[in-house]
């Protein structure tokens, strides 16, 4: 590991001013916050982070996960990821959100893994981890040997010919679902950023993965209430029942009077190079009649488009598999 610089501010501001000072890729190593560490310390351990300076923010105060006058709820960025799942506020009123996160990495990655760290959960594809290979996430304008390589678990929607590198977050599908807002503090002030325009699709710049500028530092997410009587769930595909990442999985919030669909969103996950929403999918189940064939034609939908790589086709069939089996559940709740 490189020598590194570790300051601890006191207050936002100060974090800002300390992050905003880093310097482009080619001035030199560049700036980190630091919070739990579970992903920026691995990384840092394989050489594919090196920062000459950390900006430990765990002294902010940003940590309480509060009911909102809406009925919606706040999450500090620092919120430990076990803290929110087993929060009574989530378990009650956003059951897809604790089950997103209970269901990802252990429970001692949980106790440490922050709200805002989860947001910018870096990739799984074993070339980014590998300073070994060529990777255009990593090292822009070197190549992509996923797409001739191991691309077993990469992603089949919004993928480009420089990265097909998927976004690994449980937690971020179910906040997709949930069309949960990004709060940001930065150099120019205060903004709000909604997670469907927080993360950037690779295109030809998939070291670009988000929205985010020099200095800029998640304060907290707020959820806004769910519309009265809408259910929310989460359904994950995987390898292994523990401890593995999603080859597949579904937010669905969904609402029906009678047999109809009245209320309808869904995010997938597993899938996608960025946490996916399907305005597809959702179009497709309003109005419809809550059965089999209509979650079926939703789950179509949502794949429509969806290119396979040489090693992660049976991902589409098994998406909407996972699709129609979430809004199943979804159904049974509402
Ligand atoms: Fe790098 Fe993306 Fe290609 Fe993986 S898929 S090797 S992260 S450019």
């Amino acid at each position: 590991m490189h020598p590194f610089e570790l300051i601890t501010p006191a207050t936002v501001s100060a974090a800002v001013k300390a992050q905003a000072g880093a310097p482009t890729a080619q001035q030199g190593a560049p700036i980190r916050y630091i919070a739990g560490g579970t992903n920026l310390v691995d990384f840092m351990k394989l050489n594919v982070e090196t920062p000459r300076q950390l900006v430990d923010v765990n002294a902010l105060d940003l940590s309480s996960v509060e009911s909102l006058p809406d009925g919606g709820v706040k999450i500090g960025a620092l919120a430990r990821n076990t803290d929110v799942a087993q929060h009574a506020l989530i378990k009650e009123r956003f059951p897809a959100l604790s089950e997103a996160i209970l269901s990802g990495a252990t429970v001692q990655l949980r106790n440490l893994a922050t709200t805002g760290g989860n947001l910018l959960q870096k990739t799984r594809c074993v070339y980014y981890r590998d300073t070994a290979f060529a990777c255009n996430k990593r090292n822009p304008g070197s190549g992509c040997p996923a797409i001739e390589g191991h691309n077993r678990m990469l992603a089949v929607l919004g993928t480009s010919e420089h990265c097909i590198a998927t976004n690994p977050s449980d937690q971020n599908v179910a906040l997709t679902a949930l069309e949960a807002m990004i709060h940001v503090t930065g150099t120019k002030g205060e903004r709000a950023i909604p997670i469907t325009q927080f993360y950037m699709l690779p295109d030809s710049t998939p070291d670009k993965e988000t929205v985010l500028e020099p200095g800029d530092l998640i304060t907290h997410v707020t959820i806004p209430a769910l519309p009265e009587g809408a259910k929310s769930v989460y359904l994950k595909l995987r390898d292994r029942a523990s401890y593995e990442f999603a080859l597949a999985s579904a937010a669905i919030v969904m609402r029906t009077s009678g047999d109809r669909i009245t209320f309808a969103r869904v995010a997938m996950g597993g899938v996608g190079t960025v946490p996916w929403r399907s305005h597809e999918a959702e179009k497709a189940l309003l109005g419809k009649p809550a059965t089999l064939v209509s979650f079926r034609v939703a789950a179509e939908a949502a794949l429509h488009g969806a290119r396979p790589q040489s090693q992660n086709g049976f991902k589409i069939e098994l998406a909407k598999r996972c699709v129609t089996h979430a809004l199943t559940l979804a159904t049974q709740q509402a």
